[in-house]
């Protein structure tokens, strides 16, 4: 059986979430469940004495349901989620010819600095939820079952290399039905506390696999964690075919790399799509300037508000200098390597999310609903 960690801190404080995520572990009567993003997992490892950038997503998932998580998910599944979702809504406009460039909409700085800063350019932004809400409102639909939740109160935690995730969870558009999905985030930094003060030994727990049906991800949705991800996987998207020729050719596009502006272009059906990834905010200024200026034209454009993007997170264990910086992109991309499904939209276990509790209710769990 599982042992539950109570909370030995005993402090609180109101600037983290460790201690009601303590509560909760604790109750027996809550269902406690975890999402992992991305970036996390090449992020923990050389804080108990793994190689940089080692993806140890296996021994987070043993470690976490020690400290008594319920159910322990992947939130590249959730990519998965918004990378179809997104495509069809790129798709959208793009025959159009509405609303483009189509900015990207899952890191939660960009979207508040660009409704901000940009108003007039708000409308651009993707209607999708971040995967974090997607899988949020997803898990909460899923556990509203009573055979499902065992009677038991759901809390829903999201472990983030980000603390604008923290916020994110609380914006009201984001929410489903007026209410929050995600109840508590956790950034990389935070888990990291609570496995030391458990007092667990990390490379002790054998290695396990995130729970069913909401453990699997894509190759799409793990890189998401890296600056150029989100195009990647939705250029994938859009390939009719998924063998090795045709990622490869993605691949090499211009989509990955380590500049903080790229540009490629991706022939569709006969017409060129012009992309743009960006990561840093000040990029982003200077990619909207252009835009403006009319000097520059893109069908879609992917901002990362963190240079590198999440694996660079403000949650993230600091001290990162370049060789961490790449080894923690290295480590993300040889997972993708090193996972069979490459396309989000060939995840079976999306696919028959889509055919049961998704039917007819996209647009309630999966996108942002603006009204004011
Ligand atoms: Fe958060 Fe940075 Fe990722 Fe944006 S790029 S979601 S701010 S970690």
């Amino acid at each position: 059986g599982q042992c539950r960690v109570v909370c030995p801190t005993g402090a609180i404080s109101i600037h983290t979430n460790i201690d009601p995520v303590w509560e909760a572990l604790a109750d027996k009567n809550t269902k406690v469940i975890a999402q992992i993003a991305p970036a996390v997992r090449v992020a923990v490892g050389d804080q108990f004495g793994y190689a940089k950038g080692e993806n140890v997503m296996g021994k987070l998932v043993g470690v976490l349901h020690r400290l008594g998580f319920d159910e322990v998910y992947d939130t590249s599944y959730g990519a998965d989620l918004t990378v179809i979702e997104e495509s069809k809504e790129f798709i959208e406009r793009f025959t159009a010819g509405e609303k483009l460039p189509l900015f990207t909409s899952c890191c939660p700085a960009w979207v508040k600095h660009c409704e901000t800063k940009y108003p007039e350019l708000a409308e651009n932004l993707s209607t999708c939820r971040s995967p974090q809400q997607m899988f949020g409102a997803v898990v909460r639909e899923y556990y509203k079952d009573p055979e499902r939740n065992e009677g038991k109160r759901l809390v829903s935690v999201s472990i983030m290399p980000c603390t604008a995730k923290k916020e994110e969870i609380l914006r009201p558009e984001s929410m489903t039905n007026g209410k929050q999905d995600v109840d508590y985030v956790l950034t990389t930094t935070e888990i990291i506390r609570m496995i030391k003060k458990s007092g667990i030994v990390f490379d002790k727990v054998e290695i396990e696999a995130a729970d069913v049906p909401f453990g699997i991800g894509s190759g799409s949705g793990v890189i998401f964690g890296v600056t150029g991800g989100v195009t990647e996987a939705v250029l994938r998207r859009l390939q009719q075919g998924h063998n090795r020729v045709d990622m490869e050719a993605i691949k090499t596009s211009g989509v990955r790399g380590d500049e903080g502006i790229k540009e490629l272009t991706y022939n569709y059906n006969g017409r060129e799509i012009k992309a743009a990834v960006v990561s840093g905010l000040a990029n982003a200024d200077k990619v909207i300037e252009r835009i403006k200026n009319n000097e520059v034209h893109y069908d879609f454009v992917e901002v990362m508000a963190c240079r590198r993007g999440c694996i660079m997170g403000g949650g993230q264990p600091v001290n990162a200098g370049p060789r961490t910086k790449r080894a923690r992109m290295k480590g993300l991309y040889d997972t993708d390597v090193n996972t069979q499904i490459k396309k989000s939209n060939e995840n079976p276990m999306i696919l028959s999310l889509y055919d049961s509790l998704l039917k007819g209710k996209e647009h309630e769990l999966l996108h942002r609903n603006f009204t004011k």
